[in-house]
This record gives C-alpha cells, structure tokens and sequence, in this order.
C-alpha cells in the first residue's frame, strides 16, 4: 500500500485500500492495480465509446466485450464482472439474431 500511495501521490491521487470502493467519488479519486476503460460504455457517443449492449456507437454489429467497457476502476477484482458483462453482451448478440 506505502508503493501504491507514492505512485498515487505523484498524480496529484489518493489511492485507497482494495477492495474498498471510494467514497463521494467527486472528492476522492483512486488508482488501481486493475486498469479497466479504453472504450468506455456510456449512454450516448457524448460520453462512451459503446452502449450497454457493447456495441460501438455509430458502428452496426462492431461490439467489445471485454475489460475495456468498463468506464472506472471497480474497487474489487474485476474478472467477474468481466465476464458477466461479457456473457450478457454474447446472449443479447443471439438474441437479436446478429
Ligand atoms: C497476474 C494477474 C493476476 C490477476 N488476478 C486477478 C484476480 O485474482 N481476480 C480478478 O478478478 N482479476 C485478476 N486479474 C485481472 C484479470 O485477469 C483481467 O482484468 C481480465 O482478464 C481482463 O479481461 P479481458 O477479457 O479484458 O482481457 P484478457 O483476459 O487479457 O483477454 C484478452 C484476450 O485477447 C487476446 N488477444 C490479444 N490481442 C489479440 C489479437 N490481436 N488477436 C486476437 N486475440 C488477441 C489475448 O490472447 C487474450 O486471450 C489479474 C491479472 C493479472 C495479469
């Protein structure tokens, strides 16, 4: 954890104790061991790269299904998560008959 502070330290960062989660987001921010985001899920192209199903705005049938969707770092260990997401994305792709 002392590491973790020195490297949060240098970005101006509080790094915080996994797995707890920070708390009132907008005074703390945390560093994590897990780097998650790249094309984030959001509501619009505004503010993500995919929507909730995965799917790249503006891009019919091009989907990410991985780590990358996930716009912040969890607090937790994060395969989990991963793949639920993962699978929900796989089962909407049938469902949709893609
Ligand atoms: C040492 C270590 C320990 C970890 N321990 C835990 C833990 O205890 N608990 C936990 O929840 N998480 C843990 N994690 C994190 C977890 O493993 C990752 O967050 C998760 O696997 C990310 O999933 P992903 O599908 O995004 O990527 P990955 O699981 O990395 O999958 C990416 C896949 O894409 C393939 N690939 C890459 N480039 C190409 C290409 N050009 N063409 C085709 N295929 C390609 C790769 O071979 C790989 O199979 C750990 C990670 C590491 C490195």
């Amino acid at each position: 954890m002392l590491q973790l502070a020195a490297v949060a330290a240098v970005f101006g960062q509080t790094a915080l104790p996994t797995p707890e989660r920070p708390r009132g987001r907008a005074k703390v921010a945390a560093i994590t061991p897990h780097p998650l985001g790249g094309c984030n899920m959001g509501d619009t192209v505004e503010n993500g790269v995919v929507d909730h199903k995965g799917e790249v705005f503006g891009y019919r049938n091009l989907y990410v299904a991985d780590a990358a969707i996930i716009p912040e770092a969890l607090g937790v260990n994060p395969s989990r998560t991963i793949g639920a997401l993962s699978e929900r994305i796989a089962k909407i792709i049938a469902m949709e008959g893609r």
